[in-house]
Formats: structure tokens, sequence, C-alpha cells
């Protein structure tokens, strides 16, 4: 294809027996996933896998490969959880190369620290090889940065679930609310509606721009673009469903120059310079 050398050969560490490796594999878009991933899914005597682990990575895998589908989806209770976790144990006294894939990055929302625990607790050794989390991946290929210099000096990532699928009570929104101009939601989609309550009551604008991204990074991505006050009303009527990641905050509003999924297929930006700042053509 080029003439650039090929990736080196040598020295990616081995799977061996009796470890567990515990992996992302990014939001969906198989490109996403890291060169370390590739390498665990090619050893891998068995592959343990979620629900958002996107069906193409897994076609990496050795072609006899064990294949288990640990798939738990939201906000159920968790002592499922265990059970993946004693599962993973198992598979390793037994003597497997084992690979743990999980959405995103496993530390990330996505229980890994305790799957990760557990493991330890048993003596099992473990490799943590981290992925691109969907808060942060998924909205760039949404056209969002996460931080930019005009709208944020900080972003709170934050879960719109705790342990029972409930909205996490014990989080304390109005803090959250003013702690950083951007807010990066999973799991919210379900609770949005007592969400937006919770930051509007705390001061944030009704018309704060709100994006919520399904799918990000698939062939499926959605964006719907929203304000707080309308955000339920019109997760409602557009009717998507998780996974989905929410973006609270004005970095939203760069979209309408870096939805760069759009310029493939011709569209010209909505908006050179949504922020007003008047910088399109600084000198360098
Ligand atoms: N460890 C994962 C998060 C697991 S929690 C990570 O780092 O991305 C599951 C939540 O992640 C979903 O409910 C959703 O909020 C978010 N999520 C994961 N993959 C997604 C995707 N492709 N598009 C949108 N949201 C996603």
């Amino acid at each position: 294809m080029n003439d650039s050398p090929p990736l080196p050969a040598a020295d990616w560490p081995e799977l061996l027996p009796g470890w567990v490796w515990l992996c992302g594999a990014g939001p969906g878009d198989p490109g996403l996933l890291t060169l370390h991933a590739l390498n665990a899914l090619r050893q891998a005597d068995v592959i343990v896998y979620d629900a958002l682990v996107a069906p193409g990575i897994l076609d990496w895998a050795r072609p006899d490969a064990e294949m288990i589908y640990a798939g738990k989806r939201g906000g159920k209770p968790s002592t499922k959880q265990q059970d993946i976790s004693l599962r993973l144990v198992d598979l390793a006294k037994a003597g497997k190369r084992v690979l743990r894939l999980k959405g995103g990055d496993p530390f990330v929302f996505g229980r890994g620290g305790e799957e990760a625990q557990t493991l330890v607790q048993h003596g099992i050794p473990v490799r943590i090889i981290p992925g691109i989390s969907a808060g942060i991946g998924g909205l760039a290929y949404a056209g969002i940065p996460v931080t930019h210099r005009d709208v944020n000096q900080s972003v709170t990532f934050v879960t719109g679930h705790d342990q029972s699928g409930n909205t996490p009570t014990s989080l304390n929104w109005h803090a959250i609310s003013n702690a950083s101009p951007v807010l990066v939601i999973y799991m919210g989609t379900k609770h949005i509606g007592q969400i937006a309550a919770a930051l509007m009551a705390a001061g944030r604008g009704s018309d704060e721009p709100v994006a919520i991204v399904t799918n990000a990074t698939t062939p499926d991505q959605n964006v719907l673009e929203t304000t707080l006050a309308t955000v339920e009303a019109d997760i409602k009527t557009s009717g998507i469903a998780p996974p989905a990641v929410i973006c609270v905050g004005r970095s939203v509003l760069l979209r309408q120059v870096l939805d760069w999924q759009s310029f493939a297929t011709g569209e010209a930006p909505r908006n050179l310079d949504p922020l007003g700042r008047g910088r399109p053509a600084e000198a360098p």
C-alpha cells in the first residue's frame, strides 16, 4: 500500500496460560482498537466479551478460540458481576489464556476495577489494556471535542445509573453542575429528565446545548442535538435507545464546524465559528 515500515513484529507481550488480560475494545469502530488489544485477540484461548464489544472486533480472534458472551445491560443487579469474575478465575486456574474484552475502557464505568480486584484476590495475574472510552472517542466521532480552550478547562464524567439502576442519589448534582462547563454522562438516557432538572435547579441554563450520541463510532451512530429544557421530550419523541453518551455544554456547538463525518458526504460545515470567537483565519 505504501513504503512505510511494517509494525515492529517483536516485543509484543505474550499472553501466558493462567493469565487474564482485561482489555478495552473501544466504543465500536474496530479501527479504534489498540495494538495491544489486537495482540491479545490473536493469542487468547478464551475470550469473555460484553454486549458493547462490536462484532467485527471478534473476527480477529483465533478461529479456535472459545467465545463466551457475558452481556449484561441496563443496571441489572450486580450479583451476576461476581459470577463473571469467578468464571474468569476458573478459566485462568484451568490454565487458559484468557482475554476479558470490555467496551470502551475497562476502568471507565465498566466494572473492570472490580473484576481485576477479584482476579488478584484469587491469585490470578492480570494485565490491563486501556481502551478509548465512549465519552471521549464517541464524542470525537460526533465532532465534539471533550475539551476546547474557548469552552472548558475541565470536564466531568458521570454515570446516570448506580448499581441498583436508579439515578445515583449519592451524587451531588449541584456540585457536579458547578464543577465543569462540560459534563459527559454515561448511561444517562433513562433518567435524563431528573438529571436535566437537577442541573437546571443548580443554575445551568435551560437553553444550554446538549448532544446525545447513540451507537457512537458504529455505522448506526446517531446524534441528537437539543437543550437541557427539551432533552427529555426530544429523547422520547426520537425513540433513541442506548447505548448513548450525553454531552452537556457549549462544546456541543463545535459540532457545527467539526462534524467531520458529514464532510465525507460532501456537506459543508453549518457554521465556521459557532462560538463567535472570530478565529477562523488566525496567523500561525
Ligand atoms: N467502559 C465503557 C463504558 C461502559 S458503561 C467506556 O469506557 O466507554 C456503558 C455506557 O457507555 C453506555 O450506557 C453508554 O453510556 C456508553 N457507551 C459505550 N459505548 C457506547 C457507544 N458506542 N455509543 C454511545 N455510548 C456508548
